[in-house]
């Protein structure tokens, strides 16, 4: 029997912690005509799970934006805050095959003592052999595989990082019981059948961890290309931090032709009359061997991942 690859399925999945700004509409772009142009399936997922950063409102608009700018997406909305149990059941299976720990360490006593990383302060692993305060409400971390980590991403080859010296033990449930980021995503991308996680470069680090749970958790391994970041004038990632402004949902077009160049597409011809023109031709000419991989993406660090 021969096996057939899985069709393609790809996805969005914004914070509603503010309006969509250009930054997002590069990633929602770029995932959205790489699942488009091979007919595949693109999955709308919204990441509301860090609940002192949601804004209220901010789901709303978030879809308003992406219908003003011609994304449809298939099935209904996936809601993180919605699968919890999932995500309890996958850290009740890390627990059991002695991958996750209990940790007793504040934020604070963290970044006092961490050396910075790509994705933030790196966890020492001072509970690895036991908390340090066992009457604190614990949080859980994944214990990494010892040694380096590496990744084949579609844009920029292999990837590699050392696990305890440049990561350190990820969260994958904080103190005060919100989930973790990357054990979330990890079980979400499988739920959803998801084959290709295509999104910003300054995810790229999070790819080694999220891969490393794949693993552990025996879920099949993703696909993932990272595109290059939208900037600021001094260089820096655009983002809610530095201050980008919100999508004009009046004036689309202009906005999705900056974003197509910003991926390195081939430039249409001839200017696009609708929102509906330019979806055609982008899914007629997109291209990921086009996406130039990014500079130094991490030069600035990274805005905090849980
Ligand atoms: N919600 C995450 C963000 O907005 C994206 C997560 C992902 O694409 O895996 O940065």
């Amino acid at each position: 029997m021969t096996e057939t690859a899985p069709p393609y399925v790809g996805r969005f999945a914004p914070s509603p912690t503010g309006p969509l700004h250009f930054g997002s509409l590069v990633a929602a772009l770029g995932s959205y005509c790489a699942a488009r142009a091979v007919g595949g399936r693109w999955h709308l997922r919204i990441d509301d799970l860090d609940t002192p950063r949601l804004v209220p409102g901010a789901v709303e608009q978030i879809l308003r934006q992406l219908e003003a700018f011609g994304f449809d997406w298939d099935g209904s909305i996936y809601f993180q805050s919605d699968h919890g149990s999932r995500y309890e059941a996958a850290l009740e299976g890390l627990r059991r095959c002695g991958a996750a720990y209990t940790c007793s360490c504040t934020r604070k006593e963290i970044t006092a003592h961490a050396e910075r990383g790509v994705l933030g302060p790196i966890y020492p692993g001072t509970c690895r052999d036991g908390m340090i305060e066992p009457e604190r409400e614990p949080a859980w971390r994944l214990q990494l595989p010892a040694g380096s980590l590496q990744v084949h991403d579609l844009v920029h080859g292999d990837y590699r990082l050392h696990a305890a010296l440049e990561l350190g033990d990820p969260m994958l449930r904080r103190r005060d019981g919100v989930w973790g980021y990357h054990l979330a995503t990890t079980i979400d991308d499988a739920a959803l059948g998801v084959t290709d996680v295509v999104r910003g470069s300054d995810l790229l680090p999070a790819t080694l961890i999220q891969s490393a749970l794949q693993t552990a958790l025996g879920l099949p391994s993703s696909r993932w290309a990272h595109l290059p970041l939208a900037r600021t004038r001094a260089g820096e990632k655009l983002s809610k931090q530095t201050g980008a402004e919100a999508l004009d949902s009046d004036r689309p077009l202009p906005a999705l032709l900056e974003a197509w160049r910003l991926l390195g597409q081939a430039e249409p011809p001839d200017a696009p009359a609708s929102i509906a023109e330019f979806h055609a031709w982008a899914r007629a000419h997109w291209s990921l061997a086009r996406a130039p991989a990014d500079g130094d993406p991490f030069a600035d660090g990274l805005p905090h991942i849980a």
